[in-house]
């Protein structure tokens, strides 16, 4: 029989000396599409010099912004509470890199600023984030003068809306408290699908609270019927034996995945997990390596990657990995970091071939959504990807009036 990992995989399946292989890709094929350029280059004619990048505070919020020679400009918004603590990483290590610079050459440049001050030792969230918030701004700016939206300035616009599920965060419920909770989120959010924890959260096998996940997960089901997708997170609470037990209670139950059963950076365990459940395992919002992203997708680690648009050094990393997934007919879904990172979500998931069936969605988007035109709101399980150049923040302006620099 045809196991679906080794046909991922390229491993022959055929009578020994059929000379007959299932050929998967070649890594060749990973590497070119990794390769392959994602800014859209050919949208500007001529130089983008960055003139200023500043770090400003608004509220609660930390804004990145930047300005051409020729005036243009570009916000973009960090991820809550890193702004706190990664700010000088941001302005002595990433920030001044790119002043007198061309913001076409993105990509080269972001190769560059890895290697400058041995900033490629910091590698992880500490460089990643920093990294994403000036390379969102620098795209919300070339958005802005090309007329265009994120997800045409790194791909083609392919879907204007995405689906969503709906993210309980708890793990102090009880399994009937947690049913209700949920129930709360389905009917603000109306999304039709939803994802809640299991087990402790790096926790050793260890559950959150005692038989909370085996009595939760059949009661999940149980309450909301067969109309609604289920996912369920486990935060790297497991070791393979009891990841694969509570995968076999999901699979019970038709989840759409299990993410995280092992710890993260165990990609061997994972592996295990993936290889024995028929329920997609998904993981990747810890992962920093573009090379250990490869191993995962070339060794079918995974089946459905999940880089953080934010954790992970911004959007032309985030696509190179979506890239590689292609090859291998895997979905990217990404994770999503709070506060703004949900509207980057929303052009990633716009631009890339294959975002998977769902995009997580935490509420607490109403402050945000009312920046764009149309607001961004959930409809019917959907949320709408914005159409205004760059980003799609209405008014520029109002956001910096008050601003106060960092
Ligand atoms: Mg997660």
């Amino acid at each position: 029989m045809i196991n679906r990992r080794a046909f991922f995989s390229g491993v022959a399946v055929a009578g020994a000396g059929s000379g007959l292989r299932a050929q998967g890709p070649s890594p060749d094929q990973f590497d070119r599409a990794a390769a392959a350029p994602v800014l859209k280059r050919g949208l500007f004619s001529s130089p983008v010099i960055i003139e200023s990048m500043r770090l400003l505070k608004k509220g609660s919020d930390y804004i990145v912004h930047v300005r051409s020679k020729d005036g243009a400009e570009g916000v973009s918004l960090a991820n809550p509470p890193r702004g706190e603590y990664l700010a000088p990483i941001l302005k002595k290590l990433v920030m001044p890199f790119f002043i007198g610079k061309d913001a076409r050459d993105l990509e080269e440049l972001l190769w560059e600023l890895y290697r400058w001050n041995d900033n490629y030792k910091l590698q992880g969230l500490a460089l990643w984030s920093p990294q994403a918030w000036t390379e969102f701004a620098i795209l919300d700016m070339l958005g802005r003068i090309a007329g265009k939206p994120l997800g045409a300035v790194i791909g083609e616009v392919r879907r204007k809306e995405v689906a969503i599920y709906v993210a309980s965060g708890r793990r102090d419920t009880s399994p009937q408290q947690e049913v209700e909770h949920l129930q709360k989120l389905v009917q603000q959010s109306g999304a039709r699908a939803l994802k809640f924890r299991v087990g402790g959260r790096m926790s050793r096998n260890a559950d959150a609270s005692p038989g909370r996940t085996k009595t939760l997960i059949p009661l999940v089901r149980k309450t909301f019927g067969d109309s609604i997708d289920i996912h369920a997170d486990s935060n790297s609470s497991y070791d393979p034996p009891q990841a694969i037990e509570v995968g076999r209670m999901l699979e019970e139950i038709k989840a759409v995945y299990l993410e995280e059963p092992c710890p993260f950076d165990h990609l061997e365990d994972t592996k295990k997990v993936a290889d024995a459940l028929t329920i997609p395992v998904s993981g990747g919002e810890q992962e920093y390596s573009h090379w250990r992203f490869r191993w995962m997708i070339l060794n079918r680690g995974v089946d459905i990657v999940q880089p953080d648009l934010h954790y992970y050094g911004g959007m032309v990393r985030s696509v190179r990995v979506a890239r590689m997934a292609d090859v291998a007919n895997m979905p990217t879904t990404v994770h999503i970091s709070g506060g703004f990172g949900f509207v980057y979500m929303l052009h990633f998931a716009s631009a890339v071939r294959d975002p998977g069936r769902y995009q997580e969605y935490k509420l607490g988007t109403e402050k945000y959504g009312a920046w764009f035109d149309p607001p961004i709101a959930v409809k019917n399980g959907m949320m709408s990807v914005p159409s205004g150049p760059g980003v799609g923040i209405k008014d520029l302006k109002g956001l910096l009036q008050g601003a106060v620099e960092v």
